[in-house]
C-alpha cells in the first residue's frame, strides 16, 4: 500500500515542557489512523503540526514524498498550501453564513465557478443528509446538524487529507453513534485518507484501518484494531484499553 505520509521524529516543546517526543508515525494512501490517547496526551498538537498550524521543533514530516517539515533545514510549508481540510470538536461554522455559503467558502477560495460550487454543495450536503437543510443558519441547527456541515464543508473542496479532532465529543450519546457509523461510511465509500482524533476507544476500533495509541507525547504502539486490542505491547496499552471498556 503506498505511503501518503510519514512523520519521523517529530518532537514540539510549550515552555520547556516536551509535549511531542519524537513521533514516528505512517498514514497509507485511503487510510483513516486514529490517534487514541487520554485527554493532555499531545493529539490535537500532532493533529496541528500536521495540518501546519503549529512547527514542530525537530523531525520531519513528508507528504506524498514532499517534504513539509524539516526545522533543521528550514522547511515549514504553510498550512493552506499543504492542501488538508480539519474538522474541530466544536464546529466552527461561521455563524452568519448560511450552510450552502458555509460549505461553499473552500471552493469560493479556490475560485470554483458559481454552477459547479451550487452542484458541489448539494452534493456534499447529501453525502451527509444535510441538502434539505441547506438555507439554515448554524443556530437554526441541532449540534449532530452543524457537525454534518462542518463535515460537507471539509469534504467540499476534495482534500488530500481529512484531519478530525474529536469530532464527536460535542454531541450526545445517541447522535455520536449515528454519526460515527455514518463517518465510518463516508469514509470507505470516498476512499479519503484521514486521521482522526479521540479518547474513546469504541470510536477508534470503529474507524481506525490503524489505531496509535499515544502516552506522553509517544505513540506506545500502532497497528490494526484487531492488533492492538488482541496483542497490546506496553502495560499502558494494555491498562488504557482495560479502562476503557
Ligand atoms: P490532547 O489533545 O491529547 O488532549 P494536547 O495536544 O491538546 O493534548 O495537549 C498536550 C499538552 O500540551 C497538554 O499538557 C497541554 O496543556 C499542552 N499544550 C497544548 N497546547 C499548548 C499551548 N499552546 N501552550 C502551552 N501548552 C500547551
Ligand atoms: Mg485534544
Amino acid at each position: 500500500m503506498a505511503t501518503f505520509m510519514q512523520c519521523k521524529g517529530l518532537t514540539k516543546e510549550f515552555a520547556g515542557r516536551r509535549v511531542l517526543d519524537g513521533i514516528d508515525l505512517k498514514v497509507n494512501q485511503g487510510e483513516c489512523v486514529v490517534l487514541l490517547g487520554p485527554s493532555g496526551c499531545g493529539k490535537s498538537t500532532l493533529l496541528n503540526v500536521i495540518t501546519g498550524m503549529l512547527a514542530a521543533d525537530s523531525g520531519t514530516l513528508a507528504c506524498r514524498g514532499r517534504t513539509l517539515d524539516d526545522p533543521a533545514n528550514g522547511i515549514h510549508v504553510a498550512m493552506r498550501e499543504r492542501g488538508f481540510s480539519m474538522v474541530f470538536q466544536d464546529f466552527s461554522l461561521w455563524p452568519h453564513m448560511t450552510v450552502s455559503e458555509n460549505v461553499a467558502f473552500g471552493l469560493r477560495m479556490q475560485r470554483v465557478n458559481a454552477p459547479h460550487r451550487a452542484r458541489r454543495v448539494q452534493e456534499v450536503l447529501d453525502q451527509v443528509q444535510m441538502g434539505a437543510f441547506r438555507n439554515r443558519r448554524p443556530d437554526q441547527l441541532s449540534g449532530g446538524q452543524q457537525q454534518r456541515v462542518a463535515i460537507a464543508r471539509a469534504l467540499a473542496v476534495q482534500p488530500d487529507l481529512m484531519l478530525l479532532d474529536e469530532p464527536l465529543s460535542a454531541l450526545d450519546a445517541r447522535l455520536r453513534e449515528d454519526l460515527k457509523h455514518e463517518l465510518a461510511r463516508l469514509l470507505r465509500e470516498t476512499g479519503l485518507t484521514a486521521v482522526y482524533v479521540t479518547h474513546d476507544q469504541a470510536e477508534a476500533f470503529t474507524l481506525g484501518d490503524q489505531v496509535a495509541v499515544m502516552n506522553r507525547g509517544r505513540i506506545e504502539q500502532c497497528g490494526t484494531p484487531e492488533v492492538i486490542y488482541n496483542e497490546p505491547r506496553t502495560q499502558f496499552v494494555a491498562e488504557f484499553l482495560g479502562a476503557s471498556n
